[in-house]
């Protein structure tokens, strides 16, 4: 019988999203070779002590020793780089050429999207267009590759005062969650500590004849952002509102490619309300095909799901849209997913106290 444990390359591996793939991976018995940024911390402990890991310490930047040495012996790899580690984009390019030299069998590569080449008035995300640019250097090297795109994390979200998922407590014990997300505008949400291991794990048992060149939306659900406050006071038990608010206040240091990257979204999703994925791969005619989704929107011609966009960032009439749903081919992957409102119930909680907070008490 072949052996179907197979030894896979990882980067930034205390990420949220490689971290998941390799506790994912481990439990089901592949070999994990994979890069830390620092071998101290809880998470880089934790990884270390599971089966058949080996992590190697160091910046990848410029360093192709230790980018060769991730890629010594695997067949398959996961790659997710990180702005904090310097020129995405050269660091993207050196791990596909690594890959390429070994023979990599299937390179799934986290990805992000470049909005302006889909309307000329959508600005470049800076810290998403980076990744956009090496996911056509991958394909350029004809690697067989996925491309998954990750929603947004469940666990952006805190009480902290951090810019754009912050959920604010007020002194009336609600709670109010202020972004430059249009009210009643669809956006892909996914729990990356949770969800991620488990899809790509399919993803790679089903490898590149199934996924070659495919882009997936890592999104197990999409909610407005007010689905996402309703799910927030189900959970939390205390009423939750959200407030459209074109401008993001920063009331914490933020690094100054973090400050171009929100100035940037109140331009994008703030003025335009362009999609939060664009492109044909990312659009669908949920009408068509009837409902898997949660609770739909209450102007459903701001969904994403059930409209199509002209060059100028306004909708048609569902013309040129995918059948289904946002969500459908990450649940295809994986069905134990969580969502928004069992992450609200279960987690926020726990993260709340671990970073001092005492209104759960
Ligand atoms: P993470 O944010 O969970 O972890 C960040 C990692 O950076 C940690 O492992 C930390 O040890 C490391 N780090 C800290 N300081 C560093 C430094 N100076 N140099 C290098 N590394 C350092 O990681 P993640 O969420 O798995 O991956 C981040 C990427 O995911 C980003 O590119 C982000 O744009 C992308 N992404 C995030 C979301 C989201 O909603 N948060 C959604 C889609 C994509």
């Amino acid at each position: 019988m072949p052996d179907s444990k197979k030894t896979i390359a990882l980067v930034n591996a205390t990420g949220r999203q490689a971290a998941s793939v390799i506790r994912t991976v481990t439990a089901v018995g592949w070999s994990v070779r994979a890069q830390v940024y620092s071998s101290e911390g809880l998470v880089a402990e934790e990884l270390a002590d599971l089966p058949n890991v080996t992590l190697f310490e160091g910046s990848l930047l410029d360093n192709p020793v230790l980018i060769d040495t991730i890629f010594d012996g695997v067949q398959v790899a996961f790659i997710n780089t990180n702005p904090l580690a310097g020129d995405e984009i050269k660091i993207g390019k050196a791990l596909a050429n690594a890959a390429k030299k070994r023979n990599v069998q299937h390179f799934i590569y986290s990805s992000m999207p470049d909005h302006s080449i889909h309307n000329p008035n959508w600005p470049t995300l800076p810290l998403w267009a980076c990744k956009f640019a090496v996911e056509n250097y991958i394909r350029q090297l004809g690697l067989p590759a996925t491309f998954v795109y990750a929603g947004i994390y469940n666990n952006n979200f805190t009480s902290l005062p951090y810019p754009l998922f912050c959920l604010d407590f007020q002194d009336d014990g609600s709670i109010e969650w202020r972004a430059p997300f249009h009210p009643d505008t669809k956006l892909p949400w996914l729990d990356a500590e949770h969800d991620v291991g488990p899809a790509v794990l399919q993803i790679l048992l089903d490898g590149p004849k199934r996924w070659n060149g495919h882009r997936i939306a890592l999104a197990f659900e999409n909610l407005t952002p007010i689905q996402v406050c309703k799910a927030a006071e189900r959970a939390i038990g205390r009423p939750c509102h959200y407030v459209f608010d074109p401008k993001i206040e920063i009331k914490v240091p933020v690094p100054s490619g973090y400050r171009q990257q929100l100035a940037t979204l109140e331009v994008l999703f703030g003025k335009y309300n362009a999609p939060y994925f664009p492109g044909p791969e990312f659009t669908f005619n949920a009408r068509r095909k009837g409902s898997n989704d949660t609770i739909g929107p209450k102007n459903s011609a701001s969904s994403h799901e059930s409209q199509s966009r002209t060059p100028n960032g306004r909708s048609n009439s569902l013309g040129g849209a995918k059948l289904g749903k946002l969500t459908d081919e990450a649940r295809s992957l994986w069905e134990g997913y969580r969502g928004l409102e069992e992450y609200f119930r279960e987690v926020f909680p726990v993260e709340e106290e671990a970073n001092g907070k005492t209104w759960m008490a």
